[in-house]
This record gives structure tokens, C-alpha cells and sequence, in this order.
């Protein structure tokens, strides 16, 4: 093993995170071996999302469905419900294919190969090196943006992102051992969250430091660098958001594919690439807009509400949780609502 691991993995030893889904080092080192369910769950939950903002979504998913066999059963709207406010709907969406694959093709127990993992629906190469060292503790090279960042400080490598990935990927391979290796990728995503931060790294602290040619060349403040991003585009469009005298709303299943697929929603237009028009006749009044970036453009949505008891051309009229919308549904509801309390 490289002195760099070593010294990673001592360090890891007095001060892994506590996560739910985790098997601290020293119950690991007592035999202990993580549910490779609850590690693929987690890691697509925390793909672009805050350990933080995963952590009371994690408890609530493994509550309801303790095995990946029991969340194949799932029906696909309760499923999407309690996904909603995390974002990036495709992954709930081939979360549930995952989980029936598993449950169908491989007897309800995730497969133990880089490979295996990576055929199923939904799992790329960062997610099948994650489960494969976590769960399986091979010696699988996880590179994530954490690993990214300590590997470029590490190495003082100044090629931009993401023209430097494959040269980021190949020096973290050199440093992952074949001992311990799901300790080890767990150790250098923890570094890179709490000691080597985007901003302000605590080089003092790090375990890694004596090691660190960035630290050494006073450059980890500049490393990653990164390719300047191009603009994203602003969309403006609308959402018509109707009540019921009787207290229900006007809602639609969004289509399975596509912004916000499978999720609930209200009718809308010019956002995202369905062209619609007001889903009822009515008297609609203009309440103000609401603002809600996605990944590939900005959206600006003027919100037109109405109460009404005449039937839509299109969506249905249903009691409402909040809490099932995804967030950009949510800030319209959050807005609506107060103008429209039901007669
Ligand atoms: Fe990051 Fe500083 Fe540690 Fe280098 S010494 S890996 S820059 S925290």
C-alpha cells in the first residue's frame, strides 16, 4: 500500500463520518459488511445532492422499503412522491428499474462485480466503483468531485476540468490499495468534504499534507481548475394553477420521460418542450412568477391562478400534499395558495 493510503486510512480510522448507511471502520474491522442496498440507495440519493439533504430522504426510503426486493414491489407514483424536493427525477425513475432488475435477474441480491453492477439500469462507472468498494471492498477506483479535487492538489496538476478527468482518474487508481479498499474510497471522499474543501482547505489538519505538492506550491486555492462554464439559457413560460370551490387542485401526471417525468405537476407551457394552453376556461389572474434553475437552463414562470368548478380539458382535480410536488411545483403551490383558499 502507498504511504499516501496508509496515511489516509489512519487518519479515516479516528475520524470517519457518521452516515446512516455507513459501517464505521472499526465494525467493519469486526466483520461487519455494509448492505450493498442501502450503499446503492444512498449514492444515487446523493448524486449532485448534500449528505445533508440525503440523510432524512435515506431514513425515510429504507423505512418504508427495508430491501431493495421490497422497493421492486413499490408502486411507481409512491415512489416519486417520496423522491419529490431531491431533483434529477430520472434517477428515481431508474432507481425503481434498478430495483426490479436486482429483484428479477439476480434473485434479490445486488451482483458483486464492477461490471455486473455497471450493466444495471442506472449505474454508471462512478456508481458501480462505489458499490463495488463499499459494499464489496474491491479495490475500485471511485472518482467523484471530492476525489477530483484532492487528487489535483495532491499531484499539482493545473490541466483544466474536464479536460483533466482521465489523468485525475488514472492517478487515483495509483493510490487505491487492494487492502482495505472500500475504508480507502470512503476516506478520500470524507478528505476532500471536510479537511481538502473547495474553499479554504485545511492543509494544517490534513493527512495528506506532507505528500501534497499543491500545499508545497502554496497552489491549492486555484486547484481544480476548471473550463469556464458556458451560460445557461433562461425559459419563460407559465403555470396555470386552478382550485376547486370544493378545496381540490388541478394537477397532471408529467409523462414518464423528459423535465420531471413521472412527477405530479401543473399544467404548463413554454419551459419545457410541451406546448400546452390553459387547461380550463376561467377567469385567470396573474399572481407574480416564481424562479427555478435545472441543470441545463434557468426557467422564469409567470403563475395565472383561478378558482373554478367547470371541468378541465386536461389534468384532474385532486386533493393535494404538497410534499408529493418536485420543488419547482412546490414554489408555485407556496405562491398560489394563499390567493386560492377554497370558497
Ligand atoms: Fe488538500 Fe491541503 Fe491536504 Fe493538499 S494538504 S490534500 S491541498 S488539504
Amino acid at each position: 500500500m502507498r504511504d499516501e493510503a496508509a496515511a489516509l486510512l489512519n487518519w479515516y480510522d479516528a475520524h470517519a463520518r457518521e452516515m446512516p448507511w455507513r459501517v464505521s471502520p472499526e465494525d467493519r474491522a469486526a466483520g461487519q459488511r455494509p448492505d450493498p442496498y442501502r450503499i446503492w440507495l444512498s449514492e444515487v440519493m446523493l448524486q449532485q445532492t448534500t449528505v445533508a439533504a440525503v440523510r432524512a430522504y435515506f431514513l425515510r426510503f429504507t423505512n418504508r422499503w427495508p430491501s431493495v426486493t421490497a422497493l421492486a414491489c413499490a408502486r411507481d407514483e409512491e415512489v416519486m412522491a417520496e423522491w419529490a424536493g431531491l431533483g434529477y427525477y430520472a434517477r428515481a425513475r431508474n432507481l425503481l428499474k434498478c430495483a426490479r432488475a436486482v429483484a428479477h435477474d439476480h434473485a434479490g441480491q445486488f451482483p458483486g462485480t464492477y461490471d455486473a453492477l455497471k450493466a444495471l439500469p442506472g449505474i454508471g462507472p462512478y456508481t458501480a466503483a462505489a458499490i463495488a468498494s463499499i459494499a464489496f471492498d474491491l479495490p475500485a477506483t471511485v472518482v467523484d468531485g471530492n476525489v477530483e479535487r484532492v487528487m489535483a492538489r495532491l499531484f499539482n496538476l493545473h490541466t483544466p476540468l474536464p479536460e483533466a478527468r482521465p489523468a485525475l482518474t488514472a492517478l487515483a487508481t495509483t493510490l487505491t490499495p487492494t487492502e482495505r479498499p472500500g475504508d480507502y474510497a470512503q476516506a478520500v471522499m470524507d478528505l476532500g468534504a471536510t479537511i481538502c474543501t473547495p474553499r479554504n482547505p485545511a492543509c494544517g489538519l490534513c493527512p495528506l499534507q506532507r505528500f501534497c505538492a499543491a500545499h508545497a506550491n502554496d497552489t491549492q486555492a486555484t486547484l481544480p481548475r476548471k473550463s469556464p462554464k458556458p451560460e445557461k439559457p433562461t425559459r419563460n413560460g407559465t403555470l396555470w394553477l386552478a382550485r376547486h370551490r370544493d378545496g381540490r387542485w388541478l394537477v397532471e401526471q408529467r409523462g414518464p420521460k423528459g423535465l420531471l417525468g413521472g412527477m405530479l405537476g401543473f399544467p404548463g407551457t413554454g419551459w419545457d418542450s410541451a406546448p400546452n394552453h390553459p387547461p380550463i376556461t376561467a377567469n385567470w389572474q396573474d399572481i407574480g412568477e416564481i424562479r427555478h434553475s435545472f441543470t441545463h437552463f434557468h426557467a422564469i414562470l409567470t403563475v395565472l391562478t383561478a378558482t373554478t368548478a367547470a371541468p378541465p380539458e386536461h389534468g384532474m382535480f385532486q386533493l393535494l400534499n404538497p410534499d408529493d410536488l418536485p420543488t419547482l411545483m412546490r414554489k408555485a403551490y407556496n405562491l398560489a395558495s394563499p390567493a386560492l383558499l377554497p370558497c
